[in-house]
């Protein structure tokens, strides 16, 4: 009883700083940024400064640390590791597993130096909803400050949280992006185009939507075969991937081989700036094949509104087709405005 009272005041602290915590980590759909929120979250109840997320890729049954926290510096290095003895253990026992840290757990955390003379690893498994261990979160503390049962309890909380949390995104991942290209698909560039049309609706901005279409890509699949198009779609897709404002703009895969991005916060003029770049970067690229590698054109069509247009989506998506026409009437290679 005694031990209880004494602490009560922490507990109260550890559940409400576990439902802020919860809430934040379910609306995550970005890997990465779930990934970090995971990390600090479990840094924040276990005291620890060095941690790792370690997944395990289900069809090669290999395992690679995905994400690291060090002294609050987050990375996200994909780092391949073997099934070292204590991975092994955790797996099959699907229990935490924690000892004294042996020279060759230090690779779980990137080889990093530790500046303690004795450190405990802990190693918590990921147990999702088939009941399998989907990976880890393997963190250190000072061999003289363990872990107390509650914070023992409160992690294997966190970590199935951490666990059906990273399936869903998986699962939202897998319904919204293209599995060739890695661009969203169509239907979730419908829900986006249609969210940001609202979006203007209340904020003073502008918007901008920039389609493209591969030229004579049929001859590309007649003459190099449907797998090679295949390999320059994908090319394609990196081009697009690389040149867009991360986490603002939104790449798809519209159809076969036309691929439309929303750019948010963005006038004509812009628009128009970033499509010649997409042109220009898909006539020079060598797209590989064999020996030779192929070159690949482009045509593009650039539509934008501002606040206070009533135009709707199907309105903006046909404006839109309308240029991209144009521009294939033109000659191709070429971007319509
Ligand atoms: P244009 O310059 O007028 O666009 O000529 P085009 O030959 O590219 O004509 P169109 O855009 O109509 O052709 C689309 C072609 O894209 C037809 C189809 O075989 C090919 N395609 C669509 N999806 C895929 C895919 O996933 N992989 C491969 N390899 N080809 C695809
Ligand atoms: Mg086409
Ligand atoms: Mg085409």
């Amino acid at each position: 009883m005694k031990n209880k009272n004494i602490e009560e005041p922490d507990i109260e602290i550890m559940l409400q700083t576990l439902r802020y915590a919860a809430r934040q980590i379910v609306s995550d759909l970005d890997p990465e940024i779930l990934a970090y929120h995971a990390l600090e979250m479990v840094a924040d109840f276990s005291h620890s400064n060095y941690l790792s997320l370690i997944l395990i890729n289900e069809n090669t049954n290999s395992i690679y640390i995905t994400a690291n926290l060090k002294n609050g510096e987050f990375s996200a290095p994909k780092t391949d590791v073997t099934w070292i003895p204590i991975l092994k253990k955790v797996y099959d026992s699907k229990k935490i597993c924690t000892r004294e840290v042996d020279r060759d757990e230090y690779c779980l955390f990137l080889d990093m130096e530790i500046p303690y003379n004795k450190a405990q690893i802990y190693c918590l498994p990921l147990i999702g909803t088939n009941n399998k261990v989907g990976g880890f979160i393997v963190l250190l503390v000072q061999n003289q400050i363990p872990l107390t049962r509650i914070q023992e309890e409160i992690l294997a909380v966190l970590t199935t949280m951490i666990a059906t949390t990273i399936e869903n995104v998986n699962l939202f991942q897998m319904a919204t992006t293209d599995s060739l290209t890695g661009l969203y698909v169509r239907r979730y560039f419908d829900i986006r185009l249609q969210e940001e049309i609202a979006r203007l609706s209340r904020t003073e901005s502008s918007l901008a939507l920039v389609m493209t279409d591969i030229d004579h890509f049929k001859k590309i699949n007649d003459n190099y075969g449907h797998q090679q198009g295949d390999v320059i779609l994908q090319e394609l897709a990196k081009i697009f991937r690389n040149i867009i404002r991360k986490d603002l703009d939104i790449p798809c895969r519209y159809g076969g081989e036309e691929f439309v991005v929303i750019l948010p916060s963005t006038k004509l003029e812009g628009a128009i700036v970033f499509a010649e770049r997409l042109r220009i970067q898909c006539e020079n690229y060598l797209f590989p094949y064999e020996k030779n590698p192929l070159h690949v054109t482009l045509s593009g069509g650039v539509v934008s509104i501002d606040s206070g247009s009533n135009l709707t989506k199907d309105d903006l998506v046909k404006a839109v087709d309308q240029r991209l026409y144009e521009a294939k009437a033109n000659g191709r290679n070429c971007i319509k405005y």
